[in-house]
Parts: C-alpha cells; structure tokens; sequence
C-alpha cells in the first residue's frame, strides 16, 4: 500500500470510527492523522507536535495531540506502547510481516531485519489452537548511535571524577 492509498484508508476508518461515536471530524484530527500517516516506526507525542507545527504550518496544542492519540489507538489506527517509562506511538499498519524489528530505547529510530533461522523456528513453531497469519518480533535496545553518545558521556563523567580526586 502506498502513503496516499494508507492515507485514504486511514481516513476512512477514522471518519467511520468517529460517525459510530457521534464525534465530530475537525481540522485538527485530519490534520494529526496526516502527520500520523507521514511517519515511520515509532514516535513519540513531543516530535509529532514538532512535525505538525514545522510541516503543515498547523499549531496544535500538546493536550489535543494527546487527546487524538488515544482516540487514534481506540479506532486502531496506531498502538501505543511504553519503554523506559516514555509513552511512544506507531502506526497499526507498520509492522511488517516476518520482519525482525530493532527498536531503540532512546530515539526510537526502528531497523528492520530478516533472518532465516527464526522465520523458520517461529513457522515451525507448534501452536496450539492458534493459526498463525503473520507474526513479528520487536527486539529493544540501543542504537549505535545512541549507544556511543552514551559512552562518550560516562567518559566524560569518569574523567571529571577521576579530575576531582
Ligand atoms: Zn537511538
């Protein structure tokens, strides 16, 4: 599916989800959805704010981006998830299937990867009274870049320790 027919989607399902709640469809929610849409892998509130202000020139405030997140996750249109006790967002539809996916803790910058040993263990796999359609696999942790910002600053910090002694 390409960005303009995931956007057409996107929009259907959400006019639908609001039309069966009897919530009204505002510029604000277009427009949040749109930016949800121009994404890739996660995100977190703050840079969506960011995004929708420098983008679309479309200033919104931090409690209504909030607020059409959730409704976004109650219409199924993102999932929320929670790592390191930062709420971050992403696209229902993202994840793809039989990928592997890295996901960084600190920038949430996600890398996808393929590996044949565990697609064959998870299709393998027995399982009872499930049918499986697809799967995937989230895999946190750091990336090289934010895990060499760290080690610079613990150098930093070490250094300064070792100056005080
Ligand atoms: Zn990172």
């Amino acid at each position: 599916m390409d960005k303009a027919d995931e956007l057409r989607r996107s929009r259907e399902l959400m006019s639908e989800y609001l039309r069966l709640n009897g919530l009204r469809n505002t510029p604000e929610r277009q427009a949040l959805l749109e930016a949800v849409c121009m994404t890739e892998g996660a995100f977190m509130p703050e840079s969506l704010l960011t995004t929708m202000a420098e983008e679309k020139k479309f200033r919104v405030s931090r409690a209504t981006v909030y607020n059409n997140l959730n409704l976004l996750e109650s219409a199924g249109l993102v999932r929320k998830s929670c790592l390191n006790g930062q709420i971050r967002y992403e696209k229902a539809g993202y994840v793809n299937k039989g990928r592997i996916r890295l996901i960084c803790g600190m920038c949430g910058r996600v890398t996808e990867m393929t590996d044949d040993r565990v697609r064959r263990q998870i299709e393998d796999m027995r399982k009872t009274r499930f049918t499986m359609t697809e799967w995937s696999l989230s895999v946190y942790g750091l990336c090289s870049k934010c895990s060499t910002a760290i080690k610079r600053k613990q150098n930093k910090l070490n250094k300064i320790h070792k100056e005080k002694k």
